[in-house]
């Protein structure tokens, strides 16, 4: 009779070759604990079988390497996004020029200056780096660098309004995603939020009768990710900044993305830039590093000195602060824009440079390349919570397949997964979005998909 006194025991499985290999790939400890997982689950499979039977030794391996290649296995892995997307937050929003990566990855090797005065020999301060680049591309007089935009807010009002209130129009009262809504950061920080205007219509008149109590701020939002179309008005930001200031208090600007390039230069309308905020007076103007800057994840604040001096000391500075891998990069970005190479060297920008003869030859190479699929019109979408409703135009690849949603999860398998999107019952694909390093493993992914 088969019982399970026949099973192998550890020590006669950890004797095979294969058992060394798995060892010194994934170590002691875990494929020590992946064995044993695996012999508990085939006792208890045995146990409820009606007719038992003992699996192989080269089975019980066989599925050892399987525990341990699913638990090894990373979550967060490169994909390639042919979803014309260009800022795709859940695709990780911008990819990163060659500088910027290089800068990281000489940071994160060896030892840096993170908060060491080369001069002086003594500690600095990690809060200079880009700074200087940061003055000289807004005329800011002081800037930091936090870990996101989010925190930027929320750092920002917790140093300059606690407990004080905030004036802002109930137009820009919004939740910019993912449930991170503007009145609750704001409540958060301490402040008292004083909600002027109406959700389509602020006036000055508004802003001025808020004035007439104490307040430590205005606030403007940048209302990111939706527009307000027909009856709407709203004042010049140059406006409420006198007002302001002769009420003695100040300007702060959440421009969420912000821009240091026009975007109306590549089709699309005008988003707001962080030097017309700064050149309108705005005492104090946060954005993103990963949206339209093009660069890695950051919140990046810049200002009047003695605002970014009081926004420094605050305790949560620390507890937002960016790391140097975020400062190497984002000082790389920066530089681009310093150079003037911004459209040539920043992924995002040269995405959105490619014309449209380039975006059609590509598509068009892919097809001789597959033997298959069609050339569509269509649109490339900014996204990143900017330029709601504005695309840019675009050629597609397009595929005609069984079934489109069963394609799409194929190439969701494909290593790396591949990210397109369907449309009347075809697959689409935007070469736009697609980095050119990528296409080689793109065409692979494509056929693989096509074949099974
Ligand atoms: C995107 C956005 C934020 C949050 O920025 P993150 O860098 O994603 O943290 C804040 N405010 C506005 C207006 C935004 O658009």
């Amino acid at each position: 009779m088969t019982t399970l006194r026949n099973l192998p025991s550890v020590e006669q499985i950890l004797q095979t070759q294969i058992a060394a290999e798995l060892i010194a790939r994934n170590g002691r400890p875990l494929t020590l604990n992946a064995i044993r997982s695996t012999l508990d689950e085939i006792r208890a499979r045995f146990k409820m079988d009606p007719e038992p039977a003992l699996p192989s030794i080269d089975l019980i391996l066989a599925q050892t390497e399987s525990a341990l290649s699913a638990w090894t296995k990373p979550t967060l892995i490169p994909v390639i996004n042919a979803s014309g997307v260009i800022l795709h937050t859940n695709l990780g929003r911008a990819p990163l020029s060659a500088d910027t990566i290089r800068a990281i990855d000489a940071v994160s090797r060896g030892y840096s200056n993170l908060e060491y005065d080369l001069e002086k020999g003594v500690r600095g301060s990690r809060l200079i780096h880009a700074e200087s680049i940061l003055q000289k591309l807004t005329g800011a007089e002081a800037a930091i660098i936090v870990n996101n935009n989010a925190s930027a807010v929320l750092l920002v009002l917790s140093a300059l309004a606690n407990k004080k209130r905030v004036i802002i129009s109930r137009s820009q009262l919004v939740e910019i995603g993912g449930g991170f809504r503007i009145p609750d950061v704001m409540k958060q920080s301490g402040a008292k939020l004083v909600e002027v205007g109406t959700t389509n219509k602020v006036r000055l008149s508004d802003y001025q009768s808020a004035t007439e109590d104490p307040a430590a701020l205005i606030m403007r939002v940048h209302p990111s990710n939706f527009k307000v179309i027909g009856f709407t008005e709203e004042p010049e930001l140059k406006d409420i900044v006198e007002l302001a200031h002769k009420a003695g208090i100040f300007v702060v600007d959440d421009l969420g993305s912000g821009t240091f390039l026009d975007t109306a230069k590549f089709g699309l309308i005008h988003e707001p830039t962080i030097q017309e905020s700064i050149s309108a007076g705005v005492d104090v103007v946060c954005f993103s590093g990963d949206k339209l800057l093009g660069g890695p994840q950051a919140g990046i604040i810049v200002g009047k000195k003695e605002l970014i001096d009081k926004i420094r000391k605050h305790p949560l500075a620390r507890a937002v602060r960016a790391d140097k891998t975020c400062l190497a990069g984002l000082t790389a970005t920066l530089l681009h824009y310093l150079k003037d190479n911004a459209e040539r060297e920043i992924p995002i920008w040269r995405m959105m440079s490619f014309t449209l003869k380039q975006v059609k030859g590509r598509a068009e190479a892919w097809i001789e390349e597959l033997g298959q699929g069609q050339v569509v019109e269509g649109e490339s979408t900014v996204g990143g919570g900017s330029l709601p409703g504005e695309s840019i135009k675009t050629w597609l690849l397009s595929l005609e397949v069984k079934s489109p949603d069963k394609f799409l999860k194929k190439l969701r398998n494909q290593n790396p997964p591949i990210i397109a999107r369907t449309e009347n019952d075809r697959v689409l694909f935007d070469p736009r979005t697609v980095l050119p390093e990528q296409e080689g493993a793109l065409l692979v992914g494509l056929k693989n998909a096509l074949k099974t």
